[in-house]
């Protein structure tokens, strides 16, 4: 059975009180400006994984460590309150 990731947030400001996204609050450009700043968040929140999923460390002699799960990710947050990446 697939089993949701626990996401955790960190943010450069605080989040807004509607629960919406500051990003969201922009509107699409892609008709003058393909791949817009809208577009380009959305699709770096659609990015986020949901589910957990497994992984092989680079160890550091260079050899690839044994596969493990990640459970837990913490998802980064711009001003923006975009997705800068995800770590776990
Ligand atoms: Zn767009």
């Amino acid at each position: 059975m697939v089993k949701l990731v626990e996401v955790k947030e960190e943010r450069k400001k605080t989040p807004r009180k509607d629960g919406k996204k500051r990003w969201e609050m922009l509107t699409c450009t892609c008709d003058s400006d393909p791949l817009c700043n809208r577009c380009d968040f959305e699709a770096a929140e659609n990015s986020i994984p949901t589910n957990e999923f497994k992984v092989k460390d680079l160890l550091d002699d260079g050899k690839v460590g044994p596969e493990r799960t990640v459970t837990k990710i913490t998802v980064l947050r711009g001003s923006m309150d975009d997705v800068i990446g995800w770590v776990f």
